[in-house]
């Protein structure tokens, strides 16, 4: 396949094999789900890594289920990264959390881009939404550019990655600014962690491969910054300007050891729950990153049951091994814990009477990889 940004081969790291789609829970425990691949692809001409299998979007993002909003403590801080110059642009504007926040600073020109049903939260709010999928040729009306376009935990979503930018291009005036977050991939690169990859993120950056794409794209970095959420992720404020600017050199060191360690961390996983057949083991947080390390490293089949405090979720079944999904770690003796590592002391502070051990699921904390 070609390269989602720079247009050259990819050449195919690792195979996750085949597997249903994570944010789907199952009704029964043998629910014939729809299943696709995940091949996680490397450009070695620009850096980027991503997924080389797409499953078509409105297979993905059919029957969206929006009630796994979290909150989002850096949103109040990203909002104070901009100022209210003229008309704000948010795509991906979900429910409208955040065009709230903008709303409540004094902007008052806001506009939302939402293709999924959220986007009738957002209207319900009172502000204006396209609802639409947003790519090159979007913006129709030349007549009123943006003063600033938003992109939160939508880049990593996109299958054309240059349609998107030039898409952000053509709304915003000269000088204008983009806000763009994405998930931090440097951060799991570094730790092994191989949960971070699934089938909605398509593409996976680290600062520089973020920063390239943006000054490749007539863009200059104003600031930029990490965030503890979410594992964590990274937000970018730049502005639009009429000059090229130069590229960073990518080191392929760090994809290199990613890919080679993956054929040891299962080895070792695997040795981790073979040595313990007399131990219950349980997952907490019924997510995506713990369905898609349970499936790619083939462990589902060592865990009893997955518990998650969300109660529309209580009495489904998880996509990793048909699981089915209780409201109490009970009486396993090892919880892992597949909840963003904010969120580790807040689960073990709801279950003082749980008499078995908590430990992490997602490296590279965890009994598991010790
Ligand atoms: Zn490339």
């Amino acid at each position: 396949m070609n390269c989602r940004s720079c247009m050259s081969d990819v050449s195919e790291q690792i195979d996750f094999g085949t597997h249903p789609i994570s944010h789907k829970l199952w009704d029964s425990e043998s629910e014939v789900a729809m299943s696709h691949t995940v091949r996680l692809g490397h450009c070695f001409a620009c850096g980027l890594t991503q997924l080389m299998d797409e499953v078509p979007e409105d297979v993905l993002y059919a029957e969206y289920d929006p009630s796994g909003q979290k909150h989002q403590p850096h949103a109040e801080e990203l909002s104070k990264w901009i100022e209210n110059k003229g008309l704000t642009v948010e795509i991906g504007c979900n429910d409208g959390g955040f065009l709230e926040l903008l709303k409540r600073r004094g902007f008052d020109s806001l506009l939302g881009i939402e293709p999924s049903d959220t986007a009738d939260i957002a209207m319900g709010k009172g502000f204006p939404v396209i609802k639409d999928y947003f790519g090159l040729g979007f913006w129709q009306r030349p007549s009123k550019q943006a003063k600033c376009v938003i992109a939160r935990e939508v880049l990593e979503h996109v299958p054309d990655v240059n349609g998107f930018m030039r898409g952000i291009s053509e709304m915003l005036d000269e000088g204008g600014k983009v806000l763009i977050e994405v998930p931090d991939f440097e951060h799991p690169l570094r730790n092994g962690d191989y949960s971070v990859i699934w089938e909605e993120h398509l593409s996976y950056f680290t600062q520089h491969i973020l920063e390239n794409l943006l000054m490749k794209h007539g863009f200059r970095v104003l600031r930029w910054k990490q965030f503890d959420y979410s594992g964590r992720v990274m937000a970018v404020l730049a502005e639009k300007v009429d000059c090229a600017m130069p590229y960073y050199l990518i080191d392929d060191s760090l994809i290199n050891g990613y890919v080679g360690l993956w054929p040891t961390f299962l080895e070792n996983v695997h040795r981790y729950f073979q040595n313990r057949y007399d131990v219950s083991f349980s997952v907490y947080g019924a997510g995506c990153r713990a369905c898609s390390l349970l499936n790619f490293a083939d462990i589902a089949k060592y865990f009893h049951f997955v518990v998650d405090d969300n109660s529309k979720r209580i009495g489904k079944f998880f996509p990793a091994g048909g699981m089915e999904i209780l409201n109490s770690p009970g009486d396993s003796d090892v919880c892992f814990l597949a909840v963003n590592e904010e969120n580790e002391r807040k689960v073990i502070e709801r279950n003082p009477d749980f008499k078995g051990r908590f430990t992490s699921l997602f490296p590279p904390e965890g009994e598991m990889y010790a």
